[in-house]
């Protein structure tokens, strides 16, 4: 199938014929353990698919239970970035992600507020005004915009 821009926010190819994404991930007969993505990771440890400008743990979100409602995160209970284990990951809004990673310590205190600019790129094409992107993200207007501008 040919890549389409327009479609890219629910490219539709593994949601039709999941076998091959679950292919990539290590499915443990038990659902309480973590189902690592097998293939590439990024710099966060995140799934990365070449299909997709997304992470694996986002897609095996969707093909688990349907798209991921605009402006949503799919979060992990179990902290473990490349897991696709559905029964891990559960639908937050940023501030949740932000409250669930300060929680578990993965918020350094005193630096510049990190959030993912893919993130808040596809918020953005996705319509949310700069301002209202910003304050979902829990970041300021101005830095949001430093962040999406740069190449
Ligand atoms: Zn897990």
């Amino acid at each position: 199938m040919p890549y389409s821009p327009a479609r890219n926010r629910f490219y539709p190819s593994y949601v039709e014929d999941p076998e091959p994404f679950w292919a990539k991930v290590d499915v443990s007969d038990s659902a309480s353990d973590c189902w690592p993505w097998t293939g590439h990771r990024d710099a966060r440890g995140y799934g990365r698919t070449t299909k997709r400008a997304t992470t694996a743990h986002r897609i095996a979100w969707e093909v688990t239970h349907g798209q991921i409602p605009v402006g949503l995160f799919v979060c992990h209970r179990c902290d473990n970035p490349p897991c696709c284990n559905p029964d891990h990951l559960f639908l937050g809004t940023a501030g949740d992600n932000a409250r669930d990673m300060a929680a578990k310590g993965r918020v350094r205190g005193g630096g510049p507020r990190r959030f993912d600019r893919e993130e808040a790129r596809r918020l953005l094409a996705s319509g949310l005004g700069l301002r209202a992107t910003a304050r979902m993200l829990g970041v300021s207007h101005s830095s949001l915009r430093k962040a999406v501008t740069k190449p």
